[in-house]
């Protein structure tokens, strides 16, 4: 990452698509020190369209079909905001993403591929399975074997669509299921396929020979074709075509041709007929010069078909352009191949190939595009190691006023002439929403030298401070999971969130960059605390290396109902709300050794409140409490068995753990935290004995907004496990025992 280069530009990229990934390997071999990318984008794990026939017809694993944006946006250093667009403000340059704040560019460029049209049809959304969303697909995809397993007697799947991804996908669906059933050994002559279009013959975009040759390879595998079917209505049982005729359908799977999303037109972009982005041959759109397009979403002067192949030809014009648009350089223009080499599977390891009007089929066609797909693919997923470092020349992008504003930032001062300027601060505070609380007397809303609180009488205030770097590059992410995880201490204490203070420190950069950092830190902040029914009524802020943000919350509580470290009985279960694994994570995600998926559900985890659970754990009498945290979930327990005087066992296999945390801690990657927190080991009885088991490390896996660790009465852990699931905490579960103390250095036993 380029951290102590100032930010001057932003390329945001939305939608993973063939032609960004080539956009992000590039810039990760050859970043513009200055130009921050943002890659937008709905998957993290994005599939790869040579291959999917292969992965439905069973040839392929997920992985090896699907290119990982996680590893892929951090070697390009870009920011990875997981999202779906639905809207771009032209004018002001924003892109809108529900559930986070606007994100502001300097050249957009949008990769978001197509949907099937005529979804419209009556019946189609609801019962259809549509091959476009490909992630949503797939899902379809899983569900739709499991049907046919568990189904007895004849199942029809009837596939709409005689282009290529029709009949490929006709094909490698029959081989598919007709396998499963054969394995399970079933009949699989059950199994019944068809094929619809509209057209008067399939393949019509292909050349005569090839249509020849996938006729009679669908007659031979019985997958009867139905010309001239145009289906106007699907419902649970079949589809009408037009005419009248209804043919009854256990699966209908949608592949018509390419459609548009509608939020480009609806944003103003300039659109063709179709609804697809108008680009002139340099892949910018001709209504708005700082927008580019390539893929399914573009539609170019000279148009190709809606394909893979030719939105990952598009990447590298796409790369250099973006690179010369940021420093108004002309742009290279993009010519597509009037013919190229299509290569067509049959579902079982064979293929045709198409080009003009030539043609071929073979199990060596088959291996060949094997070959190339897996090369292409070993691009993206083995990257290099790392790029070199950078020296920053800025000359190319950043005009006269911006190098006169970065000039004055290598002479600014330390202490309190680091703190970000008074006219960015208070801009921010006046663009976050107002926020009261009748026992915030001085808060954001009348701001003063300080804020003031009331604390109600009978009650006491708890306070708590923390405060780190960020993990991950998304601002807005990481100020909710850093007020998450500072509230925690609140929450474990069985208190009521009541004000928060914030602090951050923000990177360099131009005054508007500094200020949109800002902005989105603590929009994300608030967007926590404001459920939690905390006001946030003050902070402070600097500039830096590096965003680092954290906040001093405080909490109300009764005097005697304070829920604490110390009050484990023995007999109690010890239950845990959230799975571990943090620490290894983000570690390996640094590393870029983490799969995208593994981090996104880490985050999913850190962005769960506790303020549920802790209300939870108090109905149902829990004796002592903590959030864990730095320490670890080791680290934690022992803080409780020596406040409580108690031991404690715990049950190693049955920790919840987060998806990917064995992985990574299997390949050695820790957490720099880790050697703090295995100084503890010997708080561990016999723990020489455990240390060759592979969940054994994660005792001491340093966790951020990790979940509660409380001690509960026998008798009321079924009830409560029952609620915690309820409310969400799905990972909720009883680790341990609590037991009478025996061994003051060693409280901690572990059961395997
Ligand atoms: C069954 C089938 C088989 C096919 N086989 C082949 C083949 O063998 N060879 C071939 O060349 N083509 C094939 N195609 C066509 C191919 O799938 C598409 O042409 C290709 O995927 C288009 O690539 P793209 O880069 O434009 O977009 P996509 O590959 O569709 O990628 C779009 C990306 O944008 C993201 N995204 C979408 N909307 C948003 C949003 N609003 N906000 C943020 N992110 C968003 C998605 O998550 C995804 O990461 C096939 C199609 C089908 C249906």
């Amino acid at each position: 990452m380029q951290t102590d280069i100032p930010v001057v530009k932003d390329i945001v990229l939305v939608g993973g698509g063939h032609a960004h990934v080539s956009v992000l390997r590039m810039f990760g071999m050859e970043p513009i020190p200055g130009v921050r990318l943002t890659l937008i984008t709905r998957d993290i794990h994005t599939p790869y369209s040579g291959m999917l026939p292969g992965y439905v017809a069973g040839h392929y694993r997920y992985d090896e079909v699907h290119i990982d944006l996680g590893p892929l946006a951090r070697f390009a250093g870009a920011r990875l905001y997981h999202g779906e667009v639905d809207g771009v403000d032209l004018d002001a340059r924003l892109v809108h993403v529900p559930g986070r704040p606007p994100v502001p560019y300097d050249l957009l460029s949008i990769n978001t591929g197509s949907r099937p049209r005529t979804l419209d049809v009556p019946g189609a959304l609801e019962h259809a399975l549509p091959v476009k969303p490909i992630d949503r697909w797939l899902q379809d995809w899983e569900m739709l074997q499991r049907r046919v397993v568990d189904s007895q007697g004849e199942f029809r799947v009837a596939v709409v669509g005689g282009g290529a991804g029709g009949v490929e996908l006709a094909l490698c669906t029959q081989h598919r299921l007709q396998a499963l059933l054969r394995e399970r050994g079933d009949d699989s002559s059950r199994l019944q396929c068809e094929l619809m279009t509209e057209g008067t013959e399939i393949l019509p975009t292909h050349n005569a020979g090839v249509r020849r040759r996938f006729g009679r390879v669908l007659d031979e595998r019985h997958i009867a074709v139905h010309p001239n079917s145009r289906v106007v209505r699907v419902d649970e049982k079949g589809m009408e075509i037009q005419g009248g005729d209804f043919r009854p359908a256990d699966a209908v799977l949608w592949v018509t041709n390419a459609g548009a999303p509608e939020w480009p037109v609806q944003s103003g972009l300039a659109v063709d007929g179709e609804g697809f982005i108008q680009v002139d041959c340099e892949l910018r759109s001709v209504s708005h010069p700082e927008v580019f397009a390539a893929g399914d979403v573009a539609s170019l002067p000279d148009p190709r078909p809606k394909s893979g192949v030719f939105a990952v030809r598009q990447g590298p014009v796409l790369t250099e352009n973006l690179r010369r648009a940021i420093a108004n350089r002309p742009l290279k223009s993009y010519r597509p191949q009037r013919n190229f080499l299509g290569l067509i599977s049959t579902g079982d390891p064979y293929a045709v190939a198409s080009r003009g009007n030539w043609s071929w089929e073979g199990r060596l066609l088959w291996t060949w595009k094997d070959w190339i797909d897996r090369r292409f693919m070993q691009r993206f997923n083995e990257l290099p190691e790392m790029v070199e470092d950078i020296v920053p020349d800025l000359g190319g992008i950043a005009d006269a006023d911006a190098i006169k504003e970065l000039s004055t930032l290598a002479m600014r001062c330390g202490g309190c002439g680091a703190k970000v300027g008074s006219t960015v601060l208070s801009r921010v505070i006046n663009r976050l929403p107002a926020q009261r609380r009748d026992d915030v007397l001085i808060g954001l809303d009348s701001p003063d030298d300080a804020a003031a609180f009331e604390i109600p009488p009978g009650k006491v205030m708890v306070q708590s401070v923390d405060y780190f770097r960020a993990f991950i590059d998304d601002p807005y992410t990481f100020g909710r999971i850093a007020a998450n995880h500072a509230l925690g201490d609140i929450f474990a204490m069985g208190a009521e969130a009541q004000s928060a203070l914030a602090i951050a420190t923000v990177p360099y950069g131009r005054e508007r960059i500094v200020e949109q950092t800002l902005l989105d830190v603590m929009n994300g902040a608030l967007d926590t605390l404001v459920p939690t029914g905390a006001v946030l009524a003050g902070g402070h802020s600097s500039e830096g290396a590096e965003l680092a943000f954290g906040l001093t919350v405080n909490g109300l509580i009764g005097k005697e109902a304070l829920l604490r470290k110390g009050g484990m009985q023995p007999g109690d279960l010890l239950l845990l709300t959230k799975p571990i694994g943090t620490g290894t994570l983000f570690a390996a995600d640094m590393r870029g050794k983490a799969k995208g998926r593994w981090i996104d559900g880490a985050i999913q985890s850190m962005l769960v409140s506790n303020k549920d659970a802790a209300g939870s754990l108090y109905r149902h009498g829990a004796t002592a409490c903590t959030d864990v945290t730095g320490f670890g979930l080791l680290g934690h327990l022992v803080e409780m068995t020596r406040a409580s005087e108690c031991d404690v066992e715990i049950d190693l296999e049955a920790l919840p753990l987060l998806d990917g945390a064995e992985q990574t801690v299997a390949a050695g990657i820790l957490s720099s935290l880790q050697p703090q927190n295995v100084r503890l080991r010997r708080a561990v009885r016999d723990a020489d004995a455990l240390s060759g088991h592979a969940r054994y490390p994660l005792l001491f896996d340093p966790q951020t907004a990790g979940g509660l660790l409380a001690s509960v009465p026998t008798d009321r852990v079924a009830a409560c496990i029952e609620e915690l699931r309820k409310l969400g905490y799905s990972h909720a579960v009883q680790i341990g025992t609590v037991k009478p103390r025996t061994d003051l250095d060693a409280p901690v036993s572990v059961r395997v």
